[in-house]
């Protein structure tokens, strides 16, 4: 099976690595030559676990290819992902310029029946509108080319997402025609044969259910913030609240664990999209607005909480363990430790920050922030009046408090994610301080 995807992100290097990986034919594209470059000569730009492996081992076999010709990924492939990024519009909406300009040049160069996959989130009813844009070039061209639509989101995680895409949880396809969906079938056949469940159904329910997953995901974690917020302010400790709640099979442990609030590139941008939507459709989706307000209001409480211990930030030394806005990746978009830093600078305090892989784009993306990068975490305690963990990297697990306690100037911890045990670290001296936790 001969394969392109348009756009090597996140999302398109790791579906096509892995495709790659299973046997097909691959062609990666993407207008950004640097990064081609990069990827020809086996440098992956992301950091996400097991690619690297993945991508060497296709290109030495020549079963992955990157090029940046749409002319070249589009001649040889019958399945064509487009798997751009889709980045919020100034209302909310998510840009679709990227899906658009996509697809106007597969149009402009397809000779024969093509599949063309839409992997990009994208709101309902843009495949419909992709079928138009690719209508209407072949009519320009006078062509009479049969082709279909199909979307099939993708859900993978960044930090696991090679893993989520060879075993996913479920593959949904959105596919109007028997030919692509068998084809789409055939893509997935060695996931089909691990008995993994496929959601056949039409395009716009494909597209709404990325849309009501994500956004699900992200009220239960502004859920857990509001009871854990609540907590910090009763005798109520919401560890024993969420193991409790979760032992619930109807609610199930997972996505329980409050913290600053969610990030990345997804769950921001697809709840906002989707409020959009909804309103224009005439309908006002309150539920997810309220998630979104709570999580824009998280990493605030978390500053807060910060200033309630230490009073004055002037010239106070706080170190931040961790900027990624989560672990096992370099992806600091919309990550609550930028907003936390920006704000905790502003109040006069001094930062010094450590993370295992997000610091290079963290200097690159946000240069005005005025950080002193490190190169450890124990070089990032150093003389600090506070250590703030803000993304649970499994280095940041099992901190060795007996040495930090000796090159801090003042014992304090603040335990966003509540990584530790309070007991555990107040009996080795410091002044502990978790979310909603006693
Ligand atoms: P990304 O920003 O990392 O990558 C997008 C890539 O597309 C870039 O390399 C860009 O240069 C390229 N591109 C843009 N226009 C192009 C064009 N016309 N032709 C070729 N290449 C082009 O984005 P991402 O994080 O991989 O996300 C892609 C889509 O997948 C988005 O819709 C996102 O919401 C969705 N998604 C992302 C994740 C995730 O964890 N990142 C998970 C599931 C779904």
């Amino acid at each position: 099976m001969n394969i392109a995807v348009i756009g090597t992100g996140y999302v398109g290097l790791v579906t096509g690595g892995c495709l790659a990986q299973l046997g097909m034919n691959v062609t990666c594209m993407d207008i950004d030559k640097e990064k081609i470059e990069k990827l020809k000569s086996g440098i992956i730009p992301i950091y996400e676990p097991g690619l690297e492996e993945i991508i060497t081992e296709n290109l030495r076999t020549e079963r992955l290819i990157f090029t940046t010709s749409i002319e070249e990924a589009v001649a040889k492939a019958k399945v064509i992902f487009i798997a751009v990024g889709t980045p919020p519009n100034e209302d909310d909406s998510a840009d679709l310029k990227y899906v658009y300009q996509a697809a106007r040049d597969i149009a402009e160069h397809m000779e024969d029946y093509k599949v063309i996959v839409d992997k990009s989130t994208v709101p309902i009813g843009t495949g419909h509108l992709v079928k138009k844009e690719i209508e209407s070039i072949l009519q320009k061209r006078n062509k009479g080319f049969a082709f279909d639509v199909v979307s099939n989101p993708e859900f993978l995680r960044e930090g696991t997402a090679v893993k989520d895409f060879l075993k996913p949880e479920r593959i949904v396809i959105g596919a109007e025609s028997e030919a692509s969906l068998n084809l789409m079938k055939k893509v997935y056949d060695v996931q089909i044969q691990l008995d993994i469940p496929i959601v056949e159904t039409n395009i716009e329910t494909a597209e709404m259910i990325k849309y009501a997953a994500n956004a699900f995901l992200a009220v239960k974690i502004s859920y857990i913030n509001e009871i854990a917020n609540m907590c910090d302010l009763c005798n109520a400790d919401i560890s024993v609240v969420s193991k409790a709640m979760g032992l619930d099979s109807r609610i199930g442990p997972k996505f329980l664990s409050p913290g600053p609030g969610y990030g990345g590139s997804c769950f921001p941008k697809d709840t906002k999209a989707l409020i959009k939507i909804g309103k224009d459709l005439g309908y006002l989706p309150k539920i997810i607005e309220s998630t979104v307000d709570v999580n824009d209001n998280q990493p605030m409480i978390m500053v807060e909480k910060i200033k309630s211990i230490m009073g004055s930030l002037a010239d106070k030394t706080i170190t931040i363990l961790g900027i990624a806005f989560k672990p096992e990746t370099d992806d600091i978009r919309e990550a609550p430790a930028i907003n936390i830093m920006k704000s905790l600078l502003e109040g006069g305090a001094k930062i010094k920050a450590f993370d295992p892989e997000a610091m290079e784009n963290t200097k690159k993306i946000h240069p005005d922030l005025d950080i002193q990068y490190c190169e450890d975490i124990y070089s990032a305690c150093q003389n600090s009046d506070c250590i703030v963990l803000v993304t649970e990297w499994k280095d940041f697990l099992s901190l060795n408090f007996i040495e930090l306690k000796s090159i801090v100037r003042t014992p304090t911890f603040v335990d966003l994610r509540n990584a530790y045990m309070p007991s555990s670290v107040e009996n080795l001296g410091f002044l502990y301080k978790g979310v909603g936790r006693k």
